[in-house]
């Protein structure tokens, strides 16, 4: 038996841990490749047009693994206990539950729900019987891979913790894991940074629960628990960067909101809002980030004298 994995949306949250289940219970897995081009073709073509260009990306990597594995996993995702997730999130298992039906689609699927009396580990004990395992293996195997999670986000965390000790200019990358780790629309700004001389730091990289805490001298009101996240990651990194990029992808409801409050509310710092629309032609983002890191340079010079 072999199980697909969708590059994109919770794989950037989840890959750690899935992986590792996956491995520990002997159970073969394909990962989608990297987005590319003919991917995001795909997932326009499957999707509707009011769909956000993330829920597009990821029809594309179920339309690549059809036919490659017998179940392709796609969690069910209601919230977490720190807040909801936008609606596309949550209607993402019957998007593709529809979309593929007459494909004949597969689906491998765990709950993701704060307010079930299941948690995590029992949605994975489920998940692990449908797959025809024992409940002690799947004990075993779920066990391990928390910790392989929890080992390589403090591995993560530390690598980020060095970066932000070196002299170059740091950028707080604030965007969804599923948008700044995509190598079609995320990547490029990062690669495009590093030519300017700047260092990334990426606000995902961050201890949650402090995050979630810290969200709060922002605001009190957010609803949803990736953005909570993320302007908690505003606070903890603020003094320690040069400036701050806000990435959203087309159309996203909650970080036209969420990035509105940031800009009003975080100040003293250069910020940059960047939507990512997935069209091809990078140079008038280029000449943004260009532009972006220009002023701070000269904000730091004016500062400290010429750099
Ligand atoms: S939060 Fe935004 S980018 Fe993410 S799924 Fe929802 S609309 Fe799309």
């Amino acid at each position: 038996m072999k199980i697909g994995i969708p590059r994109a949306f919770l794989y950037y949250k989840y890959h750690y841990l899935w992986e590792s289940f996956f491995e520990e219970l002997g159970i073969d897995y394909i990962v989608s490749p990297f987005t590319n081009r003919e991917i995001y073709k795909q997932g326009t073509i499957h999707a509707i047009d009011e769909a956000c260009l993330s829920s597009k990306i990821y029809l594309g990597h179920i339309d690549y693994l059809l036919g490659k594995c017998d179940y392709i996993l796609v969690p069910r995702v209601f919230g977490y206990e720190d807040g909801t997730v936008c609606t596309k999130f949550q209607a993402i298992y019957d998007v593709v539950n529809n979309t593929f039906r007459e494909q004949n689609i597969h689906i491998l699927y765990y709950n993701i729900n704060p307010k079930e009396t299941a948690n995590e580990f029992r949605s994975f004990l489920k998940m692990g019987k449908f797959l025809g395992k024992k409940k002690a293996a799947i004990t075993r195997a779920y066990l391990i891979a928390k910790q392989t999670q929890k080992i390589n986000q403090m591995m993560d965390l530390q690598k980020q913790e060095r970066l932000l000790e070196r002299k170059e200019l740091k950028i707080l990358l604030v965007g969804h894991q599923y948008n700044v780790y995509d190598r079609y629309i995320g990547d490029p700004i990062i690669q495009t940074l590093k030519e300017l001389g700047a260092i990334s730091i990426i606000a995902d990289i961050c201890d949650k629960k402090e995050a979630i805490e810290a969200s709060k001298k922002i605001s009190e009101t957010l609803p949803w628990a990736f953005n909570k996240e993320l302007v908690g990651a505003i606070e903890i990194y603020r003094e320690k960067v040069d400036g701050i990029i806000l990435m959203s992808s087309f159309p996203c409801g909650p970080d036209s909101l969420v990035n509105e409050i940031v800009l009003r509310r975080v100040k003293g710092i250069p910020i940059l809002n960047l939507i990512l629309d997935g069209q091809e032609g990078s140079a008038g983002m280029e000449t943004r980030l260009e532009s972006f890191i220009d002023i701070i340079k000269l904000k730091k010079e004016d500062q400290h004298g010429k750099m």
